[in-house]
């Protein structure tokens, strides 16, 4: 099949918006921005930087990711589509001010349709550099009115679905007195860690910096674990707060947990395999994407005129989301993700019904 023909069918088959392949010589830029679905608003994603090993590979991740975007965005109650773009060169080597400024220019010619922020391989300095050249763009420092660092504000969303999850599976209104294992004590994890220490939970982390390990046994009481070990705690929650696919074949038969509910990216390796193995475990599974929605929620508030109150309220809100959520799974027998992009998709169906009901 020709080239563009085979992207068109790839667009196609996962129904985006608009897909661009930016290039820039003197920069050096080769850039794809994709957009996947606008009906809720522009659509807000981060600008990815990677050194792909093909273009092929780059236009795979960027769709992916896009389009996980749109449902992230619907199920946190933004009025924000989904998009994402990805920057095919090394953050090691290949970082410059022409580069970020000729990408961000280029993203100005989208008239706000598409909003960047940080994400893997690129940093709020480098939004800062974008912003130079276009106002379209989020994650950016509180000394220029954006959210700067949204940790905290995931770390508060997380805690919001755990707490939620507790109510749903154990029926109990607090967290007190239950116990937590958290893998990963960055950012989010020690924040996390911090807030479940105040309700007066029992924890128990892991991470490979032991540093990190020294000061959460030190400072909250927590109990370390090794990190093949997280796993297999007895424990009532277990939150992933590190890296992704560590739900998998050999990591759920060692579960003794009731809760997964954590701030991590994609913890499922294969997402309908390991999401009915977790369910015939009686494991309740909050899904990470609305978990993890407080980072997407600082960024979208930048859009608004930056306010951190207005953002820890707004991840308050997963508590309720999750309600639903579970409440729908529980009633259609599915799993808790599937119930969570049947949400998602509804809203968005509502909000072009309202479109068609209110075109001017
Ligand atoms: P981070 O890099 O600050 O922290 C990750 C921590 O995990 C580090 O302390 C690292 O040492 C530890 N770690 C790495 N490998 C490990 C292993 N095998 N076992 C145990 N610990 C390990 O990242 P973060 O900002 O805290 O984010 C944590 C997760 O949450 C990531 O998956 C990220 O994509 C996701 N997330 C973060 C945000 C945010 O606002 N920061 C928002 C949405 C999702």
């Amino acid at each position: 099949m020709p080239r563009a023909k085979r992207i068109f069918a790839t667009l196609a088959q996962k129904n985006h918006e608009q897909v661009a392949f930016l290039y820039d010589e003197p920069s050096g830029l080769r850039a794809i921005v994709a957009i996947h679905d606008t009906t809720l608003g522009p659509a807000l994603g981060g600008c990815r930087m990677r050194p792909y090993a093909t273009e092929e590979d780059a236009l795979h991740d960027v769709l992916r990711l896009s389009e996980a975007m749109t449902y992230k965005a619907a199920i946190a109650g933004l009025n924000l589509g989904g998009g994402k773009s990805v920057i095919i060169a090394d953050p090691r080597t290949d970082k410059s001010e022409l580069l970020f400024r000729t990408f961000g220019r280029l993203i100005e010619g989208f008239g706000g349709r598409y909003i960047p922020a940080e994400d893997m391989g690129t940093t709020t300095e480098d939004m800062e550099l974008v912003h130079m050249e276009t106002d379209f763009v989020a994650g950016l420092s509180q000394t220029i009115g954006g959210g700067g660092d949204p940790s905290r504000v995931t770390a508060v969303g997380v805690h919001s679905g755990i707490k939620a999850s507790v109510k749903h599976k154990l029926g109990k209104n607090s967290i007190s007195g239950m116990s937590v294992a958290i893998q990963g004590l960055g950012n989010v994890g020690m924040y996390l860690l911090k807030l479940l220490h105040e309700d007066g939970a029992e924890l128990y982390v892991t991470d490979v910096d032991q540093k990190k390990v020294d000061k959460a046994v030190e400072i909250f009481g927590a109990k370390a674990v090794g990190i093949d070990e997280i796993y297999a705690c007895p424990v009532d929650i277990f939150a992933p707060c590190a890296m992704g696919a560590i739900i998998n074949d050999e990591t759920i038969p060692q579960l003794k947990c009731s809760i997964i509910a954590g701030g991590a990216n994609n913890q499922l390796q294969d997402s309908s395999k390991h999401g009915r193995k977790l369910m015939q475990k009686g494991i309740l599974y909050a899904p990470d994407y609305v978990v993890n929605g407080g980072g997407l929620i600082n960024a979208a508030m930048e859009l608004e005129g930056y306010s951190k109150e207005r953002a820890f309220q707004k991840a308050h809100g997963i508590y309720d989301t999750l309600e639903r959520i579970f409440a729908l799974a529980e009633r259609e027998q599915e799993f808790t993700e599937v119930a969570s992009y049947r949400l998602a998709k509804e809203r968005l169906k509502e909000a072009l019904f309202l479109k068609k009901i209110y075109k001017p």
